[in-house]
């Protein structure tokens, strides 16, 4: 079979011949008992980069070994990329959210061959979800792999927004000591009302994270969690977002981006949050409508915004987000830590197993399965597309 596998490109001086860590630290299984990914074999380093475009996820051996044919690109966006190129004849697709290859509908009715698309991630929104059920192409991501990642990330932009982090750190690096300037737009957490749209795996656990911080914690989802989590946080359970960004400091997106959920943050939403409030964002950019988060930023509305998720990406270099006030991005990478490519790298490597040896995948994995939504695509997405606009990634220069 031809597996066609997108990555972003190695690091600019050529990949690293030694790393800060010798070994990542043992982990054995996630919060709720689920293992970790469990291939029969692996051919890299765990804490090695994998996802760009030398580290092949460290898939080569397995898959030529196997006699199918592997090629990796990061030249995936315009018109005759490569990634087209090879997709015309392509079974298998493996993609990243951090840099996805936006497999539109125009793209996959160009693809009679696709059996299956693979996100070494979490997050398949960068796949038109309906052109797969409609053509039969299974989509599966690894459940879990990077969930506690991101849920980091969040608490680290948490603090640093509202404490400022940001504007303290360039005072030091330009050699100043001016502290009234530091600190006037810095705060303490602490009794502040936190509130997460979305407590899945990502949502619940950074919940779970910020408690000690002696907060009030807020959630909204579409399922409710059980009592006896509910009880353990003392968590407010809102049943609409608007009543929930109403009373909220702080707001962290934690959803997946699906039609019920593109642009949910638009400049109505904002308008309903309470003045002065932070956004973090590190579930998917097409939630937030781009120019209402920059200009809530620049009236006060909003007192910052920061998060890892843009649309598309990479972000085009004119990007509002890149130069609005009060904000503290990062590219996409909350999900993209050398401990996570270990696991994604893991799961796809067990992915690929199960599909080649026609055992069965595992259903936390599946998002489409067989025409329609499964496992997890089932319990957290909806049906539609939320890839129109994808083609403006090719405006990005590096
Ligand atoms: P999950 O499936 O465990 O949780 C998703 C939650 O969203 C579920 O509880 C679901 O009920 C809820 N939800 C879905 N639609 C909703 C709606 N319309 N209203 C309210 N709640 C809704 O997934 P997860 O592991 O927590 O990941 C969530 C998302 O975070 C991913 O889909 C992805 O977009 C993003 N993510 C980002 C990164 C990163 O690197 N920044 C990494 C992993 C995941």
């Amino acid at each position: 079979m031809k597996v066609l596998c997108i990555l972003y490109d190695d690091p600019k001086d050529g990949m690293p011949k030694s790393y800060p860590l010798n070994e990542l630290p043992k982990i054995d299984k996630y919060p709720d008992g689920m293992t970790l990914p469990s291939p029969k074999g692996r051919d890299f380093n765990p804490g090695e980069l994998l996802g760009c475009v030398s580290g092949e996820l460290g898939l080569r051996k397995f898959l030529e070994d196997n006699g199918h044919e592997f090629f990796v690109t990061s030249d995936k966006d315009g018109e005759g990329c490569e990634a087209d190129k090879h997709l015309v004849d392509a079974d298998i697709v493996i993609s990243q959210p951090f840099f996805p290859y936006y497999l539109t509908k125009e793209k996959i009715d160009k693809a009679p061959k696709l059996k299956l698309a693979i996100t070494a991630g979490i997050g398949s929104d960068h796949v038109d979800l309906q052109a797969a059920m409609d053509n039969k192409i299974d989509v599966v991501e690894v459940t879990y792999c990077n969930s506690r990642s991101v849920a980091e990330h969040i608490v680290m932009m948490i603090l640093s927004m509202v404490r400022d982090y940001h504007t303290q750190y360039s005072i030091v690096k330009a050699g100043g000591w001016d502290i009234a300037d530091a600190v006037k737009r810095s705060y303490d957490v602490e009794g502040m009302h936190i509130g997460t749209v979305a407590a899945g795996r990502i949502g619940l656990d950074a919940l779970r994270k910020l408690k000690p911080f002696d907060v009030n914690l807020h959630y909204f989802d579409r399922h409710k969690l059980p009592d006896s989590i509910e009880t353990e946080l003392h968590l407010t359970f809102h049943d609409s977002v608007e009543s929930m960004v109403k009373v909220c400091d702080v707001v962290t997106i934690n959803c997946p981006l699906h039609p019920e959920t593109e642009n949910l943050f638009d400049k109505e939403l904002i308008s309903k949050m309470k003045r002065g409030a932070y956004i973090i964002n590190t579930a998917r950019g097409k939630i937030c409508n781009r120019e209402a988060i920059a200009e809530a930023l620049s009236i006060g509305q909003l007192s910052g915004y920061a998060g890892d998720v843009w649309f598309p990406q990479p972000a085009p270099n004119n990007h509002i987000w890149r130069s609005m006030p009060h904000q503290g991005m990062t590219p996409h990478t909350s999900g993209t830590s050398l401990s996570a490519q270990t696991r994604y790298a893991d799961g796809v490597r067990e992915i690929l197993e199960c599909f080649f040896d026609g055992k069965v995948i595992r259903d936390e994995y599946l998002i489409v399965s067989d025409g329609n939504l499964a496992g997890t695509g089932a319990h957290s997405y909806s049906k539609g597309s939320a890839t129109k606009g994808s083609e403006e990634a090719a405006d990005f220069k590096k």
